[in-house]
């Protein structure tokens, strides 16, 4: 079967340059040398772009994609332990020493997304600068359009598109999920009050009556500082205004102690952050990767780590499909997808049922499953 033979524009279209676009870009280029990649993303670059802690394990998935050293030279910071009160409000540390991978990374997150993108590209593929507004046609023979007026064809189709998960969206797919988390972030300058007791720049998490907060020094003497809460808590509270934002930050004992004297240099920013899953089955060829998939909680810092791990193995499975046309590749993708998630979701409620010190709050009840969410 020559299944190499196509007239297509590209044999692999990659919906968006986050993380999981970029590294399955990365591992089919460095699978198949010649295979046609392109990438499409039009989102601008935000002057401050959430998601930077990762932990340990990160390591062997730069490895496999051959980019570490690009990653070493970029100006991230090591992170040793987090911090967390959560159960009590005592503060506890998870050390990273027992950690196989001692270190795990504070990142400069618009550095990382860049380093991934040039790695890609010096690799071969080919970058759009514009968004997909549509995506059309059946397996071996999709038609993508973007927002640039240009056209293409292609055989396979990596959604990586993130929270849009515009694949999922245009086939009307109905998500699983678990509850309807947002992040209201507030970006600091300045380090935090630096404490004798306590690892200042570690990320570290407090639980409280409406959710939790975190907090984080990242790269450039800058802060990233959080509250985690219900969509419908949040406009209730009216979160999203920086004097209740800041009144709420007030109450906390070891977050607003790290701040310390940082100052603000933005509002609160609203981020969609809940856990959810689509289920669904995706027509042959369509193969989506990263948050487009699965979006984790936040509180697990898995996202980046389970974006370049689900675009690997969506990159084995297209290699498979394209170098041999075996198509057991994609069946095994999407178990691991699915199981993946049931884990995910199981280890979710336990952690979440650890927090027992507000059993009247719409936040933890809806957590510990006597709420419906
Ligand atoms: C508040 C918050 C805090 C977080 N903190 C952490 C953390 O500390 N550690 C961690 O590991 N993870 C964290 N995450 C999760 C992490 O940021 C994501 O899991 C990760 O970015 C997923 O990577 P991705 O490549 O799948 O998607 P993204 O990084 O979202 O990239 C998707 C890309 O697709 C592009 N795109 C969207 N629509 C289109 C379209 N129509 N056409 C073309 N391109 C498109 C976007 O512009 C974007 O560049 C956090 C998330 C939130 C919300």
């Amino acid at each position: 079967m020559l299944l190499r033979q196509t007239n297509s524009d590209f044999d692999v279209f990659i919906i968006g340059a986050g993380p999981a676009g970029t590294a399955a870009a990365i591992s089919l280029r460095e699978i198949i040398p010649d295979i046609r990649v392109c990438i499409a993303d039009g989102g601008k670059t935000a002057a401050f772009r959430i998601g930077e802690s990762v932990p340990p394990p990160i390591q062997p998935f730069l490895d496999q994609l051959g980019v570490m050293s690009a990653f070493a030279q970029a100006e991230h910071s090591p992170s040793f332990r987090t911090l967390n009160a959560w159960g009590s409000a005592r503060l506890e540390s998870n050390e990273f020493l027992l950690h196989v991978h001692q270190t795990g990374w504070r990142l400069n997150r618009a550095h990382f997304d860049a380093m991934l993108k040039t790695e890609a590209m010096r690799r071969g593929a080919i970058f759009v600068p514009a968004r997909v507004t549509a995506l059309t046609g059946n397996a071996h023979d999709w038609r993508i359009e973007c927002s640039n007026a240009e056209k293409f064809s292609t055989r396979y189709i990596v959604d990586a598109s993130g929270g849009a998960a515009i694949a999922a969206r245009k086939l009307k797919f109905t998500p699983r999920k678990l509850d309807r988390l947002i992040a209201c972030a507030v970006f600091f300058a300045g380090r935090a009050r630096q404490s004798s007791t306590i690892d200042a720049n570690a990320p570290l998490i407090e639980a409280c009556q409406h959710g939790w907060w975190y907090t984080a020094a990242i790269p450039d003497n800058k802060r990233v500082v959080m509250l985690m809460t219900d969509t419908d808590i949040a406009r209730r509270l009216g979160i999203a205004r920086m004097p209740t934002w800041l009144r709420h930050l007030s109450l906390t004992d070891h977050i607003q102690a790290c701040t310390g004297m940082a100052s603000p240099l933005t509002q609160p920013l609203v981020f969609p952050a809940s856990s959810r899953y689509f289920a669904d089955i995706y027509p042959f060829g369509i193969v989506p990767a990263g948050d487009a998939v699965s979006r984790f909680d936040p509180l697990s810092s898995q996202g980046i780590v389970k974006a370049l791990r689900s675009a690997l193995y969506a990159s084995y499975a297209i290699a498979d499909h394209h170098l041999k046309g075996d198509t057991m590749g994609f069946f095994k993708y999407f178990t691991l997808m699915r199981d993946e998630f049931e884990h995910y979701a199981t280890t979710w409620q336990t952690y979440y049922r650890q927090e027992q010190r507000w059993p009247d709050a719409p936040f933890w009840q809806r957590r510990h499953g006597m709420k419906p969410s």
